[in-house]
């Protein structure tokens, strides 16, 4: 769904920017969707809160993190890009900068998420969360327009009833997206610490600098985060990547 929405855009000519942000809100307002936007899992407080960025051609970047009540936090990074001084806003900043803007309060928390947390608290009161396909997952999108300019964007619900206030990898600059145009992006999903230590996608495009493909620049990137990362048998990670010759990875 998201991909079809960013190939409506460029195929219509749009930019990169515009396919990478447009594709990923699709994903953001599905409630079906329980790590992305509306509907995802809360935190163990029982608070759902999001971690979004985005990255344009020209280097320019914008991220939020921790922000609550908001359906589109991949709207929110892009406005701090475009209209802030600012690379990253977070927590109740990032809400009273989005509600600022014009953006509407949204109750991101289903009776879904609020059954979830219920079954959560009888059988993992120690947290020590093993990764796996159930309780994480992210969308990052990396879009490339007619003009062969390069875009990412990234957003999470992040880790299922993580500590209120953690923030992972997905909305941080350089481990869960980099875009460089003169080379390529990668976007990154799975235990967002992990990928945190070894600074992931920037890794993964300064790998594809030095002339590996896009695949072999993220099979790079996994054995960096597996060598910084002891515990790496019980976490799940992985890079998507693309080079500017459309190459993916
Ligand atoms: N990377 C996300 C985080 O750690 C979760 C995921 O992609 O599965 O917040």
């Amino acid at each position: 769904m998201a991909n079809a929405k960013a190939w409506e855009i460029l195929n219509a000519g749009g930019t990169a920017l515009d396919a990478a942000e447009q594709g990923v809100m699709v994903t953001e307002a599905d409630p079906e969707v329980h790590t992305v936007g509306i509907g995802s899992y809360p935190d163990r407080d029982g608070i759902v809160t999001l971690d979004a960025c985005i990255m344009a051609p020209n280097g320019d970047c914008g991220s939020v993190a921790a922000v609550q009540d908001i359906l589109h936090p991949v709207s929110v990074a892009r406005m701090v890009m475009e209209r802030t001084p600012h690379v990253m806003i977070v927590g109740q900043g990032a809400k009273n900068f989005a509600l600022s803007q014009g953006m509407k309060e949204t109750e991101l928390l289903t009776d879904w998420g609020r059954e979830q947390l219920a079954a959560w608290k009888t059988r993992n009161p120690d947290y020590r969360p093993k990764i796996n396909v159930e309780n994480h997952d992210t969308i990052g999108l990396l879009t490339l327009d007619k003009n062969g300019d390069l875009a990412g964007a990234c957003t999470t619900s992040g880790a299922s009833f993580k500590y209120h206030g953690r923030v992972g990898d997905s909305p941080l600059i350089g481990s869960g997206l980099y875009v460089d145009n003169e080379i390529g992006g990668a976007t990154a999903t799975g235990w967002g610490e992990a990928v945190i230590r070894a600074c992931g996608c920037f890794l993964v495009v300064e790998f594809m600098r030095q002339g590996h493909s896009p695949t072999d620049a993220c099979r790079l990137a996994v054995e960096r985060v597996i060598s910084k990362n002891p515990d790496w048998k019980d976490n799940q990670c992985g890079f998507i990547a693309m080079n500017r010759h459309r190459e993916t990875g």
